[in-house]
């Protein structure tokens, strides 16, 4: 009984190995010693995907257990009283770098957004193709998450999608230094600015959600831009193809909350 037990945990081992190649491309045994203990690659792919990734490990719960996990579709929104965001972006974007998981575009310190009286600290924004969240049952090719935090480590994240169109010159910034392998990091040659990618008008829906990667941890506060923004098709390509693959969370259960929708 041991043994086959044994022989089943061996086999889990590799398995997990080999997922976590899979789905980023990677050796996982340059990350760790992989007989001590199973290496925890979370994914996309089938294995170590998003319907997994309660399972990996035991800090990833609330992947499963959440109530108020992100992305959702969004839909049925209630016209609010609450005051615009107060978006103090200034250009930043410094370095761009593939994670592993997404493009990413690090940023300085001094941009922030108010939330109801609350300061938050643009940190960095990274991109998912297609978008994650969606809105009426429509999805972006592409959405990008712009993660503030305030002093004590609470997220806000502002979400903007994307659509097929015109060449976005903000993005464009990015691309022509875009990483090619998982820890790449770039040097932008002009630094990018966040207002050259938020749309005209801001008007949002906003609700709490979660990370849409693990830990999945919740208590996020969500704005979501209602008018998206353009890129061109070799634009929205070029950033997918980091990649290589879908890097949606699925769209997860509303529950008990409330979409406000602020004009
Ligand atoms: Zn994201």
């Amino acid at each position: 009984m041991y043994k086959i037990l044994l022989s089943t945990i061996t086999t889990a081992l590799l398995l997990t190995t080999a997922n976590a190649k899979d789905d980023h491309g990677h050796d996982a045994h340059k990350h760790g010693d992989h007989t001590k203990k199973a290496a925890v690659h979370w994914g996309y792919g089938k294995d170590a995907g998003p319907l997994k990734w309660g399972d990996l490990k035991s800090e990833y719960f609330m992947c499963k257990e959440g109530k108020n996990q992100s992305p959702i579709n969004i839909t049925s929104a209630y016209e609010v009283e609450k005051k615009p965001l107060k978006i103090n972006h200034k250009a930043g974007g410094e370095e761009v770098i593939f994670n592993g998981h997404a493009v990413q575009v690090n940023y300085k310190a001094g941009s922030s957004i108010d939330v109801d009286g609350h300061v938050f600290e643009l940190k960095q924004f990274h991109f998912h193709n297609p978008s994650e969240n969606t809105i009426d049952g429509k999805s972006f090719p592409m959405e990008a998450h712009f993660v503030h935090a305030d002093k004590d480590g609470n997220l806000a994240v502002l979400g903007l999608m994307f659509v097929e169109g015109e060449a976005n010159a903000e993005l464009a910034k990015l691309i022509e230094v875009l990483p090619k392998k998982a820890g790449e990091k770039n040097k932008l040659k002009t630094v990018a600015d966040s207002n050259g990618l938020l749309p005209k008008e801001k008007d949002y829906y906003r609700f709490t959600g979660s990370l849409t990667t693990p830990p999945c941890s919740e208590g996020v506060i969500w704005a979501v831009f209602k008018k998206p923004v353009s890129a061109s098709k070799e634009q929205l390509e070029a950033i997918a193809s980091v990649l290589g693959h879908a890097n949606n969370r699925p769209t997860q259960p509303i529950n008990a909350r409330i979409i406000g929708e602020i004009d």
